[in-house]
C-alpha cells in the first residue's frame, strides 16, 4: 500500500494480474470484442455532455489547475470515438473493450484492492443499431463473463442488480459470497433466486386489519424513541408500529412509513420517487415535522408521505405524534391518511420467503466481481451518437456496457483459496506453477541438480519460481506453503543420492518422492 487505496504491485502479484487480464482477453477477442487503449486523463467537456460531473460528485478525481478529469469509467470516451466512426448500421455491431488504469476518490477505500481509488477495469461497450442486438451483445458478455470466472477458478454466482449511476435497463452483477464483501446479496439456495438487496424482494406478509378501528388517541410516551423502546413501554408487538423516516428528495420532505423494525431501501425509494434522496439531517427534523426523530408520525405531517406494501389496509396502528415524547395510537390508515402512496421500500431479512419457491432467502455480503448494463441511449442521446439506417433515418446507437475489476478476480481467487499457511493459487492465475527448492545450496550437485530442474521445465514452458537464498529450510518451506504456488519440488541431499527429488502438492499437502527424469512428467501430470 502506498496509501488509502493506491497499491504497487510487486513481481509475483504482477503476474497474477497479467494472467487474469490474459484469460480476459481470450474470451473478449472470442466474442468478437476489439482491444481499445483509451486516455486515463480526459478533458471535462466530454463529461459534461453527459452531465457525469454531477453524477460521479466528489467520487471523480478532478485536475484543478486545468479542465480535467481522471476517468473513473469510459463510457464518454468510447461514445466520443463510436460517433466519429460509426455512422451507418453497416459499421455495426461492435464490442470495443480495454484493461485499463481507473481511478475513483472512494470514501472508504478499505478490504485491500477490493477498493482502490485507483484500480484495474476490463471495461467493454456495445454499440448496435437495435434492442434485439443489444440483447445479443449482453448475452454474449454473459457468457464471456462465465467462462472468464470459471476459468479463472472462481466460485460466484450471478444477480440482479441495480444500474445506479450508470443508467440503463437490465443489469446483472457477477458476485463472490464473502465476508470482506461490501454488497449484500439475497439467496435462495433452493431455486437460485438471487439479487443485490438494493432490488431483492422476498415474500412477507402484510398487516392484518383488525375488524374494528379504534378513534385516534394521543399518549405520553417520556424518552421513547425507537420501535422496540415503543413496544417495551406500551406492551405492544412491532407490527403494530408505523416507523417514520424522513427523506429529502428534490428539496422537499418525504415521510416513509415502515412497519415495525423494517428498514428503508434507499435504492428502492429513489427508482419510486425517481431521482437521488438523503435522509433528512436530526437539525431539519424539528422544522419539518414539529418533532425530533423518535416522535414523528403521519397524523398531522405537513408533506408526501408514501408506505411500504405491508401497511395497506392497517388500522388501530401507533406511530408519533410529531410531538416531543408523544405517540398517537388508533391509526387507521384508510382512515386517518390521505394520499399515502404505497411501494415495496423493505431492504429483504435472511430468513423470509423466497419470491420464486416455497423455500428461504438467506442474506450475506458478496464482492462484486463483475458488472454488465444495458445502457440503452442514455450516453448515445446525450452526446449525439447517431447512425443512419437502411432508409436514410437517423438514430442513437445503442450501447451496453460491461466491467469486470481485474484486481477483484485476484482478492475473491484468495478469499476462495487459502489456508492457514498462506495462499493456495488456482494454477490458471498463480504467479508460477512451481515452486522449486534446493535445501543446502552449498553443495555443487544440490545447485547443478535445482538449475536443471529450473531450465527443463522453463523450457517445457512450465513457470518456476526457484528459491535460491541462503536461508533455512524451515524458512523456504513456510515461504513457500505462504506464496502458494501449486506444486512444490524440495531438492535435498539425502534423496539426492538415491537420484530423487520431492514433490508437495501445496492443496492437500500431500508429498511424495520422485526419480529425476520422471520429474517433468510427473510435474505435467499433475499440473493437468
Ligand atoms: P461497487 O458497487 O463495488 O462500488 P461499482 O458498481 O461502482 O462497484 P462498476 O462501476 O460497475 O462498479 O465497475 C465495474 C467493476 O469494476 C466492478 O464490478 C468491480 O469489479 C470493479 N470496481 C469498481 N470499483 C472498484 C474499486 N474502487 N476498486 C477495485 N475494483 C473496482
Ligand atoms: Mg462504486
Amino acid at each position: 500500500m502506498l496509501s488509502a487505496g493506491i497499491y504497487s504491485f510487486l513481481p509475483l502479484g504482477y503476474r497474477v494480474i497479467r494472467k487474469i487480464s490474459e484469460i480476459i482477453r481470450e474470451e473478449m477477442d472470442a466474442i468478437g470484442g476489439q482491444e481499445f487503449h483509451l486516455p486515463a486523463l480526459n478533458p471535462k467537456e466530454v463529461w459534461e455532455e453527459t452531465n457525469r460531473v454531477a453524477a460521479f460528485g466528489d467520487t471523480l478525481f478532478q485536475i484543478k489547475n486545468r479542465e480535467y478529469v481522471l476517468a473513473p469509467t469510459h463510457e464518454e470516451i468510447m461514445t466520443f470515438h463510436a460517433r466519429n466512426v460509426v455512422k451507418s448500421y453497416k459499421d455495426m455491431p461492435q464490442i470495443w473493450y480495454q484493461i485499463q488504469t481507473k481511478f475513483r476518490n472512494e470514501p472508504r477505500p478499505r478490504s485491500g484492492v477490493i477498493r482502490g481509488r485507483q484500480f484495474l477495469m476490463k471495461d467493454a461497450y456495445s454499440f448496435d443499431t437495435s434492442w434485439e442486438g443489444l440483447d445479443n451483445s449482453y448475452d454474449l458478455h454473459d457468457k464471456a463473463y462465465r467462462r472468464i470466472f470459471d476459468r479463472c477458478g472462481l466460485k460466484y454466482f450471478v444477480v440482479g442488480a441495480s444500474s445506479g449511476a450508470m443508467g440503463g435497463t437490465g443489469s446483472e452483477e457477477f458476485m463472490v459470497k464473502s465476508s470482506a464483501g461490501e454488497d449484500t446479496v439475497a439467496y435462495c439456495k433452493s431455486c437460485g433466486y438471487a439479487a443485490n438487496v438494493e432490488v431483492a424482494v422476498s415474500r412477507v406478509n402484510g398487516v392484518e386489519r383488525d375488524s374494528e378501528s379504534k378513534s385516534i388517541f394521543e399518549i405520553s410516551t417520556p424518552d421513547v424513541k425507537s420501535i422496540d423502546e415503543l413496544c417495551e413501554f406500551l406492551k405492544i408487538d412491532e407490527t403494530q408500529c408505523a416507523k417514520s423516516r424522513v427523506y429529502i428528495h428534490n428539496e422537499k420532505p418525504i415521510l416513509v412509513l415502515m412497519l415495525g423494525n423494517d428498514e428503508v431501501n434507499e435504492t428502492k425509494l429513489e427508482k419510486v420517487l425517481g431521482g437521488a434522496v438523503r435522509p433528512a439531517h436530526p437539525d431539519e427534523l424539528k422544522e419539518i415535522s414539529g418533532a425530533d426523530a423518535g416522535s414523528i408520525g403521519p397524523v398531522g405531517f405537513n408533506g408526501r408521505i408514501i408506505a411500504d406494501n405491508r401497511l395497506k389496509n392497517a388500522n388501530n396502528m401507533f406511530s408519533g405524534a410529531n410531538k416531543n415524547d408523544y405517540h398517537i395510537g388508533g391509526i387507521d390508515f384508510n382512515r386517518d391518511i390521505t394520499n399515502v402512496e404505497y411501494s415495496d421500500f423493505r431492504i429483504v431479512k435472511s430468513g423470509e420467503g423466497c419470491p420464486n419457491c416455497e423455500k428461504h432467502l438467506e442474506v450475506f455480503p458478496a464482492i462484486e466481481l463483475g458488472h454488465i448494463f444495458k445502457l440503452g441511449t442514455k450516453y448515445s442521446d446525450s452526446m449525439r451518437a447517431f447512425f443512419t439506417d437502411e432508409k436514410g433515418e437517423e438514430h442513437p446507437i445503442i450501447m451496453g456496457s460491461y466491467g469486470i475489476g481485474v484486481e477483484r478476480v485476484m482478492a475473491c481467487s484468495i478469499e476462495q483459496n487459502h489456508d492457514a499457511n498462506g495462499i493456495v493459487w488456482d494454477k490458471a492465475i498463480a504467479p508460477f506453477l512451481v515452486h522449486l527448492i534446493g535445501l543446502n545450496l552449498k553443495k555443487q550437485d544440490i545447485v547443478d541438480t535445482c538449475e536443471k530442474i529450473y531450465n527443463d521445465l522453463n523450457q517445457a514452458k512450465i513457470d518456476v519460481l526457484f528459491d535460491d537464498r541462503d536461508v533455512t529450510a524451515g524458512f523456504k518451506f513456510n515461504d513457500a506453503d505462504l506464496l502458494g504456488m501449486p506444486l512444490q519440488i524440495v531438492v535435498g541431499e539425502k534423496k539426492l543420492k538415491e537420484n530423487k527429488c520431492e514433490i508437495k502438492i501445496r492443496k492437500t499437502g500431500e508429498r511424495f518422492d520422485i526419480v529425476l527424469n520422471e520429474l517433468q512428467n510427473k510435474i505435467k501430470e499433475l499440473l493437468q
